[in-house]
């Protein structure tokens, strides 16, 4: 059987490096240790939690009272078919190792991706995205150990439900356990650069997917959006909030009330909303600190711990800002990392 530690501090293992014990921990480095983990935790009635990177966990400061099973599962594959390249990474690999390497081979797909901390395992969970590309872009197949079935089952992205920062395995997070993704790339293909702010930081320089992800870096690191170790806005879960996305009613209500409020139509008719406008223009500045927590001072939508806090007042920083932007603008912003207690 696996080490099982018990009451094993979860703070170190998330970037908030907030929140209690775990009554149980564990590793699993393949499919067979995952398998007798999850046995032995149902024997004993006792509820399980997968745990990436923990870059999207807020982990309550009364801990989790089951078992924790940290995906260590390595290995990277790649196969030509066609016109594309399928690059198959297991649940534990690494985001940004396999973006820097990817690159690195002129595969395009991922480079928009670039600089996101946490775990490959993780990035269908809530269709990782940002500066105009998300997963469910590439993502070709996703290998999974169905706890129900008790099964490995090869789930197509239709099968994934990916929405905007959602999927089906967000929605139903005791289901399955990612054992690896498979994305699908394009040799020597055209970077994606959909986003305005970084055409913009692209003006003058070549648009290949090595560039790109330089610049997504560079764009990033000025908002305290990498994991830097003497950075004073480490301590964070990224965004904290999603990107709010209301009727166009609403939407036309607000633009009229708010010059310049940036809005994004979506597919659907509806529209989505900047979530760090709303915050900044509902009077949350950044840099704002409460005891121990805060907004960073680079991003209004990344709340931060400075150390020596709890999780109890990062989430009554988290009510604040809610609160202030429903009130101003009866907007409800959603958490975006997941919540363990
Ligand atoms: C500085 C910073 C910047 C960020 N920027 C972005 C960004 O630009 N875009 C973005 O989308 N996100 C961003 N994030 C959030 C986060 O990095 C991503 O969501 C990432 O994919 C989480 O990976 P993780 O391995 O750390 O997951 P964890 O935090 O460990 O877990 C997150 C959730 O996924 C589940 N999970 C993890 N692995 C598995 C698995 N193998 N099988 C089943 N469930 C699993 C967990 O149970 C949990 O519910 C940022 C975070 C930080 C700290």
């Amino acid at each position: 059987m696996e080490d099982l530690g018990t009451r094993v501090p979860l703070a170190p293992y998330t970037t908030l490096e907030l929140g209690g014990p775990a009554a149980c921990f564990a590793s699993a480095h393949d499919v067979a240790s995952l398998t007798r983990l999850l046995a032995h935790a149902e024997e004993r009635e006792m509820p399980v939690v997968i745990l990436g990177g923990g870059s999207n966990l807020v982990v309550a400061d009364t801990g989790f009272d089951g078992l924790v099973i940290a995906m260590r599962m390595r290995g990277v594959t790649t196969t030509r078919q066609g016109d594309v390249v399928l690059v198959e990474a297991a649940a534990g690999e690494p985001w940004d190792e396999l973006v820097d390497r990817t690159t690195l081979e002129g595969l395009a797909g991922l480079e928009c991706l670039s600089g996101i901390p946490g775990l490959v395992g993780a990035t269908p969970i809530q269709n990782v995205g940002a500066y105009g590309q998300e997963v469910a872009d590439t993502i070709a197949s996703v290998r999974v150990l169905d706890r129900v079935e008790k099964r490995v089952v090869e789930l197509t992205p239709a099968q994934c439900e990916f929405g905007y920062r959602d999927s089906m395995f967000k929605r139903d997070p005791e289901r399955y356990v990612v054992l690896s993704v498979v994305f699908a790339l394009v040799p020597d293909g055209a970077a994606t650069v959909r986003y305005a702010e970084l055409a913009r930081a692209l003006e003058g320089r070549p648009r290949d997917v090595r560039t790109v992800r330089e610049t997504v870096i560079a764009l990033r690191r000025a908002k305290s959006m990498v994991i830097d170790p003497v950075d004073p806005n480490r301590r964070s879960a990224g965004s904290f909030f999603t990107n709010p996305i209301v009727d166009a009613s609403i939407a036309d209500a607000l633009s009229a009330q708010h010059e310049n409020m940036p809005r994004w139509p979506q597919p659907d008719g509806r529209v989505k909303l900047a979530a760090g406008w709303l915050i900044e223009r509902a009077g949350i500045t950044k840099g704002l600190r409460r005891g121990h927590v805060g907004i960073s001072t680079k991003h209004a939508l990344a709340l931060v711990h400075h150390g020596g806090g709890t999780t109890t007042e990062l989430l009554a920083l988290a009510s604040e800002v809610q609160d202030a932007v429903r009130a101003r603008f009866g907007v409800e912003l959603h958490r975006e990392p997941v919540l363990w207690r």
